[in-house]
């Protein structure tokens, strides 16, 4: 709940417990004739009531691309959950990191990315922004406090990702945060794993943080949208930024992530479970080589993972011990409750096989065997076990 007079959250929420606060935040029901959510508004034109008011241009809203009551329940809540002074919606997640790319950098800067980065994101960096004068560095993951040493005077942005697409490495955030901040550099990144829930992004140094809200905040497969959130310090230049490009997320979006904030937090609970037996068994599993989950403790992340997140999320990777093509093939269109296709964070359980060798610039991504990755679902786990199970055994058919 926000102060009405200010604006903030009220002093009550902040000590609130995180189930507490998904089923709070972003709400008002006396602005809304008691109705208990925000209603969708669609809308362009704001009225005003005289000339002398449009030019003063005071009043909360103004125009559609500014925002609607329904998209700034959103961004509040967000804002309070993630700890953060201001939150932006845009209609996907690689819309985030775009627009959060262009807050923090200009014509000549310095980006250095994490070599474990979303894939996009790469794209984004090495075709946009390189047009517009920006050259990226891509460095290893597990660099830490030793980014220093990339740092330049042109550097303006570090972009983290934690854990790494697919391959699961783990960030030492508040030595990377410590080490930009000392240079003035703005600190990026990609929580869409963990979620404000399970990692605090702005208490933990960083100052641009983003969701891919169509994983974990949708959870149901059926949304597009992207948020970014903005410690104090960047929050002005992150509003202005967006509200240059106008590319906010309709209220229709904002109202489906709105619904899926309130189960979140369960969701997570639940997914992480499932996920964590799942990875225990395939560990044991003699087809398995390794389980890439940074809450097994044989993690090399395992440490980092334990001191600064609150959980772990449902999508983890496994590498198996060498065999063909085809009989990686053979596992994967055979499973019946395991889709094949893009995305995560869904009620419903996918798997992936995946290579990112060809790409990886800064580290060398060489597995001993085929690699694949799992969202695991809302699914009974003993049926989803059973069903890799019978996918294992035809890896040796
Ligand atoms: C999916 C994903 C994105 C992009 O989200 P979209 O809404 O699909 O554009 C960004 N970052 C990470 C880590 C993701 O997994």
């Amino acid at each position: 709940m926000r102060d009405k007079k200010t604006d903030r959250p009220d002093a009550s929420a902040a000590s609130r417990r995180p189930a507490t606060l998904v089923t709070l935040a972003g709400r008002d029901p006396a602005a809304h004739n008691g109705f208990v959510n925000t209603p969708i508004y669609r809308g362009s034109t704001v009225l005003f009531p005289s000339v002398a008011a449009i030019e003063t241009l005071d009043q909360p809203y103004t125009y559609g691309t500014k925002g609607t009551p329904t998209t700034r329940a959103l961004e509040s809540a967000w804002s309070e959950i993630a700890g953060a002074a201001d939150t932006v919606l845009v209609p996907s997640g690689l819309a985030a990191i775009d627009l959060a790319l262009l807050t923090a950098t200009h014509a000549g800067a310095h980006a250095l990315v994490v070599d474990s980065a979303y894939q996009p994101t790469r794209t984004f960096c090495e075709t946009i922004l390189k047009r517009f004068g920006v050259t990226t560095q891509y460095y290893d993951p597990l660099i830490g406090a030793d980014i220093a040493q990339l740092i330049r005077p042109e550097t303006t942005a570090i972009v983290l990702e934690s854990p790494g697409s697919q391959t699961m490495e783990i960030q030492d955030v508040p030595a990377i945060a410590a080490a930009a901040h000392e240079k003035g550099v703005c600190v990026i990144l990609d929580n869409t794993w963990a979620t404000p829930l399970f990692f605090a992004p702005h208490r933990h140094g960083v100052d641009l943080a983003i969701e891919a809200g169509t994983k974990y905040l949708s959870g149901h497969a059926d949304l597009l949208i992207g948020l970014v959130s903005a410690n104090a310090h960047w929050a002005k230049k992150l509003r202005a930024t967006f509200n240059a490009f106008a590319i906010g997320a309709g209220p229709d979006d904002a109202a489906l992530a709105l619904r899926g904030l309130r189960t979140m937090h369960l969701r997570l609970r639940a997914q992480e479970q499932a996920a964590l037996e799942i990875a225990h068994w395939l560990a044991t599993r003699p087809e398995v080589s390794r389980v890439l989950h940074p809450a097994l403790p044989d993690h090399p992340g395992h440490p980092l993972w334990r001191r600064d997140f609150n959980g772990a999320s449902g999508v983890f990777s496994i590498v198996l011990k060498p065999v063909s093509k085809t009989a990686v093939a053979a596992f994967v269109d055979g499973l019946e409750l395991f889709g094949i296709g893009f995305s995560w964070g869904g009620y419903e359980s996918l798997i992936l096989p995946f290579d990112c060798a060809s790409y990886r610039t800064a580290t060398v991504w060489s597995p001993e065997g085929p690699t694949l990755r799992l969202s695991i679902g809302l699914e009974d786990v003993e049926d989803l076990k059973a069903d890799l199970a019978s996918g294992l055994a035809r890896l040796g058919a």
